[in-house]
Parts: C-alpha cells; sequence; structure tokens
C-alpha cells in the first residue's frame, strides 16, 4: 500500500492555513490563485514564526550575549539545519542562506567562478533557463572571456540530452541548469545529467526554484555540486532563499562580499582573515525573522508530506491539461512526459496580457509574459504565453472554474 492510499492530503483543511485564500475580488469573486511559481501563498504557522520573532526575540544574531540574541542566534542556525536535512546535505556548513535563487546563482558565479575559470573555459546552460540563470553567466563570460554553449530543447520542451553530451569538450568547467523550468514546468533529469558533467570533470550547479515546493529533494543523489532555491516559492517569506555547496568547494572559495559577520579578523595593518563557510559568505546582517520563517515553511511542506502534495498536484495539471484540449485554439506550450504542474499557453487570436488581464476580473491570478524565460520563448516563435501553476491549496473545483472563466474571455477577445 503506498502513503496515498492511506493518507490523503486534508485540502479544506490546509487551505484553511492560508488567510489570503479567503479573499474575494472584484464583486465578490474568489480569488483562485493559480500564479505559484512567481510566487507561492504563506500559511499561518510560517505568519506566526515571522511574527513571534519581532514579537519576542528581536535581536541581532551571533554577536550578542543577551538572552534575546541568544535565542534569535539558535533559531536561526535551527533554520540552517532544518535546511541541512531538507536539501539532505552532509554538514550544515554547506548551507549559504542568501536572498533567493538569484543571489546563490550570482554568488557562485562571482566567487567560484571569478577565482576558478580562466579565458577560454565554457559553461553549459540550457535554453530553458530563467534569466537569473543565465545573465550571472553571461556577466562572467565577458568578464573572463568565456564561452557559454547552449544546451538545446526540443518541441516537447526536454532538453536534448545528445546534444547535451556532445557538447562537453576539455575545457567544460560547468554546467548550470534548471531543476524545473518555470515557463513549461518541464522536470530535468539532474541526476543523469550530474553523471555525466562529472565524467568530464566539471561541476554541476541547480537552479532549484521551481522544484522545491513540489519533489523531496536530496542534493547527494542529484550529485549536485551548487544548488539554489528561494523561501518565497516553498510557502515561505520574500526576502530569503538558501545556497547549498559541497564543503570542500565553499572551503576553498573566496567571499564576494565584505562586511561584519564574514571575517575572522580585521586589521588596517595586515588585512583581513575570513570566517570558514557558511559565514564567509553572509556579510552583514542576515534577513532573520524570514530565516526562521523558511524554517517553519520546510516543516510545514514537509508534514504534510511531498508524496501526497505532488500526487494532488499532478491530480489538477491532468484535470487542467484535458479540459483545456477542448478549448478551440489554445495549444499548450511545452507537452514533456515528466512535469510539474505548470501549464503554458497560447491562444489563436488573442494576446496573452488581454487573457490574463481579463480573466483577473474573475478574480483568477495567472501570469502573463516571457516568464524571464525570453531565449525559450523565441525557440517557440512566441513572446508571451499565459502559465496557470498550481500549489497544495488548489482544488479540482479551481481549475473548473478557471478553465471556464478562460472560455469566456476567450469569447469575449475573438
Ligand atoms: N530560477 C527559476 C527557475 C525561477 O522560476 C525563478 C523565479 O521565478 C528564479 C530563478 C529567480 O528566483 P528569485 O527571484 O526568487 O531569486
Amino acid at each position: 500500500m503506498s502513503m496515498s492510499d492511506e493518507l490523503r492530503l486534508d485540502v479544506e483543511a490546509l487551505r484553511a492555513e492560508f488567510p489570503v485564500l479567503s479573499r474575494r475580488l472584484h464583486g465578490d469573486r474568489p480569488l483562485v490563485y493559480l500564479d505559484n511559481a512567481a510566487t507561492t501563498q504563506t500559511p499561518r504557522p510560517v505568519l506566526d514564526a515571522w511574527t513571534d520573532y519581532f514579537e519576542r526575540y528581536n535581536a541581532n544574531i551571533h554577536r550578542g550575549l543577551h538572552r534575546l540574541a541568544d535565542e534569535a542566534t539558535q533559531a536561526y542556525e535551527g533554520s540552517r539545519d532544518t535546511v541541512r536535512e531538507f536539501v539532505n546535505a552532509e554538514d550544515v556548513r554547506e548551507i549559504v542562506f542568501t536572498r533567493g535563487t538569484t543571489e546563490g546563482i550570482n554568488l557562485v558565479a562571482q566567487s567560484w567562478g571569478r577565482a576558478n575559470l580562466r579565458e577560454g573555459d565554457e559553461i553549459l546552460i540550457s535554453r530553458l533557463e530563467h534569466h537569473s540563470n543565465i545573465v550571472p553567466w553571461q556577466l562572467l563570460a565577458e568578464e573572463k572571456g568565456l564561452t557559454l554553449r547552449v544546451i538545446p530543447v526540443d518541441e516537447r520542451g526536454e532538453l536534448d540530452l545528445d546534444t547535451y553530451r556532445a557538447l562537453f569538450t576539455e575545457r567544460t568547467r560547468l554546467v548550470c541548469v534548471s531543476h524545473v523550468s518555470n515557463a513549461l514546468g518541464t522536470v530535468n533529469p539532474i541526476a543523469a545529467m550530474s553523471e555525466v558533467a562529472h565524467r568530464h570533470g566539471a561541476l554541476m550547479m541547480v537552479d532549484g526554484a521551481q522544484a522545491v515546493a513540489h519533489m523531496p529533494l536530496d542534493v547527494q543523489a542529484l550529485g549536485a555540486d551548487f544548488y539554489a532555491f528561494s523561501a518565497h516559492k516553498l510557502y515561505g517569506p520574500t526576502g530569503v532563499g538558501v545556497l547549498y555547496g559541497r564543503f570542500e568547494l565553499l572551503e576553498a572559495m573566496p567571499p564576494w562580499q565584505g562586511g561584519g559577520e564574514m571575517i575572522k579578523t580585521v586589521s588596517l595593518e595586515e588585512g583581513s582573515r575570513f570566517a570558514a563557510p557558511p559565514h564567509r559568505f553572509e556579510a552583514g546582517t542576515p534577513a532573520i525573522a524570514e530565516v526562521i520563517a523558511l524554517d517553519r515553511a520546510i516543516r510545514w511542506v514537509t508534514n504534510h508530506h511531498f508524496e501526497l502534495i505532488s500526487d494532488w498536484e499532478q491530480g489538477l495539471l491532468r484535470r487542467a491539461s484535458e479540459a483545456m484540449k477542448g478549448i478551440d485554439g489554445l495549444r499548450i506550450i511545452g507537452e514533456a512526459p515528466h512535469k510539474a504542474a505548470v501549464i503554458s499557453f497560447v491562444v489563436d487570436g488573442a494576446h496573452a496580457q488581454d487573457l490574463g488581464l481579463l480573466i483577473d476580473q474573475y478574480g483568477v491570478a495567472i501570469r502573463t509574459g516571457h516568464h524571464c524565460a525570453q531565449p525559450l520563448m523565441h525557440h517557440y516563435g512566441l513572446e508571451a504565453t499565459c502559465r496557470a501553476s498550481f500549489a497544495a491549496y488548489n482544488t479540482p473545483e479551481e481549475v473548473d472554474y478557471f478553465v471556464d472563466a478562460l472560455g469566456s474571455v476567450i469569447r469575449m477577445v475573438r
């Protein structure tokens, strides 16, 4: 018997934990929030953890000897251990708190990349990356004279793995790919790709922004050397994220930002000596309340069981995809067999932006645009798509409401 036979996701109870989901918009329409790939909503226990910090033990961490500073430090460092367990890292020193996925990728580019890459070295990225996993590498490539090579995508939105293997040369030093595509939902075969990268002596950096809320994470099984994600896509707050890095890599990396907290000693005569990882990479006062709330978000999501959440979301994805295929002129972009609960689509004769604005009048929040993935949009000859993306708290009734509303707005614009 599988876990999903024994246990069910109690979605009504789960929804009740999210204050925002009871909002009504535009003349008493229920909010149907389908923009979860952009950011997820925040449940009450996470909001409470955040408020509790400010109400009871707001203090700066690490430096203070007083009671509040000690409590704040314990909670902040406790969160690091929760993250370690969540990603299955070996050592808590492999967990660096950042502002989010974008900062984690920039950290690797600016610290590891600057220190380790030489003119003529090559980095592999893919055509379906978010701009956050393209632009930091372009900046570094320009500065250091590196070459970026691009793994192509096929019509279904999957990476072309034969070409991937063929792109390696003796100068390939790093592969940077997303675990899950934000624009299409494609789940990339990271473990297999890491194996190829490592066989060629290259490292694997994974952008996990879209994966963390939908599947259990095991950085060791994935063979990730670096893995970055954001709390706000995991039912947590904005302004905080995580970079996992293998300890021996982090230990050899120089700091990328200077300031308090990241030093061992500072001397105007002899210069500064730096703290060990992870503090070497956490200059200045961090987002303390947000790190503590992230701890609570991880506990919240894992208490609800990824297997149940994933089954539930896949059910919503199937229901929505089937119903949308019945809409005349609607085309789903990206139909990889292994997909997270994301549906990108275009409709003949209707602009994505018009659809997004009109469906908002029904209380339905979807995203329209290029989804920060312009190279992927160009691959499909598109400027924009509409994107509906699901989370644990969405329901089949919401899917039906969304599809009906979509049918109505399409009739309006045609
Ligand atoms: N990578 C992917 C795949 C994303 O979907 C996003 C956000 O949408 C990011 C990176 C950037 O995340 P953040 O803006 O939280 O740094």
